[in-house]
C-alpha cells in the first residue's frame, strides 16, 4: 500500500455556501436552490472563522450560494473584515442585480473598496429563464471599469450552440468565459437530457483515468478547497453536498470533514491533514479509491458503461456503505 503514501494535505481555499436561499430557480441547479429555502450561515459566523484564517494559511476564499447578493450588507462586512487581514475574496452571484451600469457600479465600487478581488458570474440558458444577458453585460462594464476581474461560467451540453452567440456580447473585454456541462445533481438529474452531453466516458476507458496525463478530472485538486455548507458542516467538495444520499447520511460520510457545531474549523482541517481519502484522491483521482477498493476484497471494480465525470465513479464508492465499509476496515479512511 506503499504507493499511496503522499504528503500531507495543504488547505489552500474554503468555500462558504452562504445560503441555499435564490432569487431564481434554474432548473439544472445542482444544489436545487430557490426561493423556498432558508438555510443561511450568518456574518458573525463567517467574521470569526476568516480570522483563523491567516494561522491555517489559507489566503483566500469564496462566498457562493444560493443567491448571496440577497444579502449585501452582510457580504459587504464579511468581505470589509476579510480585507484587513489582508484575504483574497471571491464571490459568486447570478447577476439579478445588475439592472443598469450605474446600479451594478454602485454595488461592485462598494464591494471593491470593501476588498473584493473577483467576481464569478454565471449566464447560459437555464439562468436566463431568470436573469437576462443584459444584466451581466452590466455588471462585467462595470467591474473591468472599476478593476474587479471577472469569470463567466455558462452551462451548456455540448449540443448547444446558442450559448456560443450570446458570449459574443463579450469578446470586447478581458473576462475568463468558461463552458461548462450540468452536472447531473440536484435539479439537472430530472432536467438535462444526458444523451445531450458528450463529455462522456466509456467505461472501459475509466480504469486508465490515473494515467492519461491530458485527463486534468483524473486527479482531484477540488479537495484542497473544501467547502462549508448552511448548516455548517465541512465537505470535501461541492458537488458531493448537492446529492440527497449523502446530505441525508451524515454518519456514513465519508466526505464530511467534520461539523463546525461541534469543532473548531483549524481542529476539522488539523485533523484531515493526513486523511488518506483525500491524498488518495489527490494523487490518484477516484481511480485510486477502486484500487485500494479492489486490493481490499480481492476482486475486479465493475465500472458503469459510460461516465459523465469522474466524480460519477467518487460518489459510486464513496457512497456505497458496503465499500466504505470495506475500505474502512482496512484502515484506510
Ligand atoms: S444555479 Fe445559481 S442562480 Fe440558479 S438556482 Fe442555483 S444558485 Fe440560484
Ligand atoms: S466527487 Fe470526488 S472526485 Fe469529484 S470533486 Fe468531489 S472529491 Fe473530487
Amino acid at each position: 500500500m506503499n504507493d499511496f503514501i503522499q504528503p500531507d494535505v495543504n488547505f489552500s481555499f474554503l468555500t462558504f455556501l452562504y445560503t441555499n436561499t435564490c432569487n431564481a430557480q434554474c432548473s439544472h441547479c445542482c444544489l436545487s436552490c430557490g426561493p423556498d429555502k432558508n438555510d443561511k450561515l450568518s456574518p458573525e459566523f463567517l467574521i470569526e472563522n476568516l480570522s483563523s484564517f491567516p494561522g491555517l494559511n489559507i489566503g483566500e476564499f469564496c462566498i457562493t450560494g444560493g443567491e448571496p447578493f440577497l444579502f449585501l450588507e452582510e457580504i459587504e462586512e464579511i468581505l470589509s473584515f476579510a480585507n484587513s487581514l489582508g484575504l483574497k475574496s471571491y464571490i459568486g452571484t447570478n447577476g439579478f442585480w445588475g439592472v443598469s451600469y450605474s446600479k451594478a457600479y454602485n454595488v461592485l465600487r462598494k464591494l471593491y473598496l470593501s476588498g473584493l478581488k473577483v467576481l464569478l458570474l454565471s449566464t447560459d440558458k437555464y439562468h436566463q429563464e431568470f436573469v437576462s444577458v443584459d444584466k451581466i453585460y452590466n455588471i462585467v462594464r462595470a467591474a473591468e471599469d472599476i478593476g474587479i476581474a471577472v469569470k463567466i461560467t455558462v452551462n451548456m451540453t455540448g449540443k448547444e450552440t446558442e450559448n456560443l452567440l450570446l458570449i459574443e456580447k463579450f469578446n470586447d473585454f478581458k473576462c475568463l468565459i468558461s463552458f461548462k456541462e450540468p452536472k447531473l445533481m440536484g435539479r439537472a438529474r430530472k432536467n438535462v437530457n444526458k444523451e445531450d452531453l458528450i463529455t462522456v466516458i466509456p467505461g472501459d476507458r475509466a480504469s486508465y483515468w490515473d494515467i492519461n496525463e491530458k485527463n486534468i478530472h483524473a486527479v482531484c485538486n477540488q479537495v484542497k478547497a473544501p467547502l462549508i455548507t448552511p448548516d455548517k458542516r465541512v465537505w470535501i467538495c461541492c458537488g458531493i453536498p448537492a446529492n440527497k444520499y449523502y446530505y441525508t447520511n451524515f454518519n456514513l460520510n465519508p466526505l464530511v470533514l467534520g461539523n463546525m457545531n461541534e469543532k473548531s474549523l483549524a481542529a476539522i482541517l488539523k485533523e484531515n491533514e493526513d486523511n488518506p481519502m483525500l491524498k488518495i484522491l489527490i494523487s490518484k483521482g477516484p481511480v485510486g479509491l477502486v484500487r485500494i477498493l479492489e486490493k481490499v476484497t480481492g476482486e475486479k471494480y465493475n465500472f458503469r458503461d459510460k461516465y459523465y465525470w469522474a466524480c460519477d465513479l467518487c460518489c459510486d464508492i464513496l457512497g456505497n456503505n458496503r465499500h466504505v465499509k470495506q475500505i474502512e476496515l482496512k484502515g484506510f479512511f
